[in-house]
């Protein structure tokens, strides 16, 4: 929420792009997208959804795309970084930016680095914004208009090791 009410108080007329296969298992893929839906409608802007929910990719076959980076998280933001680059510049945007600037549990400046990067690499600006200061606003923005709010960052192995394991696959029986 925040991230984009922000570009719109400057002025800005983003889309959003829905690309995360990283999103495990479909249950919660489909459960964000759908809040994603009830952000776009709240504010009236343009939702293109791209890509499918990846979990078997990231159970088994990271593996090669893996000996290239120096984490999973690394090669995830890439993947995600590398996909919104291109759509950008295939499609005649000016500029993209990512929500994940608003999470102070993400590897922040490594977002910004490898954004920078596939920007540079297709043509296309990168608009770095530092958001993390207004996390707690944002979830409360989210609370405000009754969505879902992640417990966990996404993917699979991000569910497991999670504190709240055993809450979040009771909320998959719903
Ligand atoms: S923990 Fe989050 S950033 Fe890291 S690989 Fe999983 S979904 Fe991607």
């Amino acid at each position: 929420m925040y991230p984009l009410a922000d570009l719109l108080e400057l002025g800005k007329s983003p889309d959003i792009l829905w690309f995360n296969p990283n999103i495990h298992p479909q249950f919660e893929w489909d459960r964000r997208l759908d809040n994603l839906a009830k952000v776009a409608d709240h504010y009236s802007l343009k939702l293109i959804r791209e890509g499918a929910c990846l979990e078997d990719y990231w159970k088994n076959g990271a593996d090669e795309y893996l000996k290239k980076y120096s984490s999973r998280c690394e090669m995830c933001y890439d993947m995600r970084m590398d996909m919104t680059a291109r759509f950008a510049s295939e499609h005649g945007y000016e500029a993209f930016t990512t929500t994940l600037l608003v999470s102070p549990y993400q590897q922040h400046d490594k977002i910004a680095q490898i954004a920078r990067q596939r920007a540079e690499q297709y043509g296309v600006a990168f608009e770095y914004h530092d958001w993390r200061g207004n996390f707690r606003k944002g979830q409360n923005m989210a609370r405000d208009i009754g969505l879902y709010r992640q417990k966990y960052c996404g993917c699979i192995f991000s569910l497991e090791t999670s504190e709240f394991r055993e809450k979040i696959l009771k909320s998959f029986e719903v």
